[in-house]
């Protein structure tokens, strides 16, 4: 049986960063990623958003990152992704989906379909694409019209001419609003009043906004999304659904699904064609449960208050892109400091880990 000194779950930003860092340290490791070609969740986005749309890609370590403009990102992101795990060797096995990881004995056991693998330490970057959330509703069962998640949104074409209500107060649903107005008819609604930024955005924003995150982790809370906390924008491209009203029509959450339309506690109702749930995702981290890594507050608590990778319950076990670090930016920083955070398990434990 061959003993990994570590293995990365996840070949996205994070996971990439992750590897670069510990080729980099000299450490001999594995990295497993589900999809079947490079490009993390970037593969998988709509046709529509261009790297114009996006709200920035941070340059992995040691590269430049790709050109604004109006190329598709699930292209140019993959293309540029392939290169840097070829220009580094990084050593990528897919497509493997790991179903669990288990303690075997002192060692991490990471099982996939087919095959298992031994390692003294582990770096999760599963990102949070696989694991889309969308709330329980009442009578959504019974809806007649399309329901779809923001990973099954096709773009605004398929749309043209139908009557689409947007749930979610995220950036996706800014975002879709601005796509849908011009061509279809929207309506907008929100758990909560949505929080607009006006102000320019700045780095003491980002890093304000990345505190409160880390002190959710830090407490073993789940994270909240680190976009959810800069507040929203509005930009160029939805300048013409701001004039249409888009934005202004925002309805609270509403109380059932009925087959064509939606009603809200108060017995209004609207008649829609389709419901996009914006609703955002929740981290794929299911394969850990075995390790028990969850605080009783139902997140996963991480070292250094929070501004770590290491899990307080399990310091074999490295976390990125989860919590503060689920950006490109955030992503880059974690596999550096998670990259370090094996070299001293494995400076630290040698006697416990042979
Ligand atoms: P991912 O890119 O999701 O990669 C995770 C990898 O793990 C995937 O390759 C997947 O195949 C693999 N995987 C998952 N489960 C398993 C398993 N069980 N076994 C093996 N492999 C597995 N951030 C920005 O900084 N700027 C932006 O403009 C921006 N725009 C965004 C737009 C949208 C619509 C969304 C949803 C997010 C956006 N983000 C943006 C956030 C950003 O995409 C991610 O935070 C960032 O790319 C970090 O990715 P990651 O490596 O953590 O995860």
């Amino acid at each position: 049986m061959q003993i990994l000194n570590s293995l990365v779950i996840g070949a996205g930003q994070a996971g990439l960063s992750a590897s670069y860092h510990l080729q980099r340290r000299g450490i001999e490791h594995l990295l497993l990623d589900s999809d079947s070609g490079p490009g993390g969740a970037w593969q998988h986005r709509w046709d529509a958003l261009t790297m114009r749309d996006v709200h920035g890609i941070a340059e992995l370590p040691g590269s430049e990152p790709p050109a604004r403009d109006g190329r598709r990102a699930n292209e140019v992101v993959p293309a540029y992704f392939a290169r840097y795990e070829a220009e580094h060797r990084l050593p990528v096995l897919r497509p493997v989906r790991v179903k669990s990881v288990r303690d075997d004995h002192g060692l991490l056991r990471v099982d996939a379909e087919d095959r298992s693998w031994w390692t003294r330490t582990l770096i999760n970057a599963t990102g949070t694409w696989s694991h889309p959330f969308v709330p329980h509703c009442p009578g959504m069962e019974t809806f007649l019209g399309d329901q779809l998640h923001t990973v099954d949104y096709p773009g605004p074409d398929r749309f043209r001419g139908k009557r689409v209500l947007v749930v979610g107060g995220g950036a996706s649903a800014v975002q879709f609003l601005g796509a849908l107005a011009p061509i279809t008819d929207t309506l907008w609604v929100t758990r909560r009043e949505p929080s607009w930024r006006t102000d320019e955005f700045t780095p003491e924003i980002g890093r304000s906004a990345v505190a409160l995150v880390e002190d959710r982790v830090s407490r073993g809370l789940p994270p909240a999304s680190v976009v959810s906390v800069t507040g929203l924008i509005l930009r160029d491209q939805e300048r013409e659904a701001e004039w249409l009203g888009a934005y202004a029509d925002r309805r609270p959450m509403f109380a059932r699904i009925e087959p064509d339309g939606v009603r809200w506690a108060d017995g209004s109702f609207e008649p829609v064609d389709v419901i996009l749930w914006a609703t955002g995702f929740r981290p794929a981290i299911g394969h850990l449960a075995p390790l028990r890594l969850r605080s009783p507050q139902g997140g996963i608590q991480l070292s250094d208050h929070g501004k770590g990778t290491t899990a307080v319950a399990d310091p074999r076990v490295q976390l990125v892109g989860y919590g503060p670090s689920a950006s490109t930016i955030g992503a880059n920083r974690a596999g550096r400091i998670a990259a370090r955070g094996v070299a001293r398990r494995l400076a630290d434990a040698p006697r416990l880990l042979d």
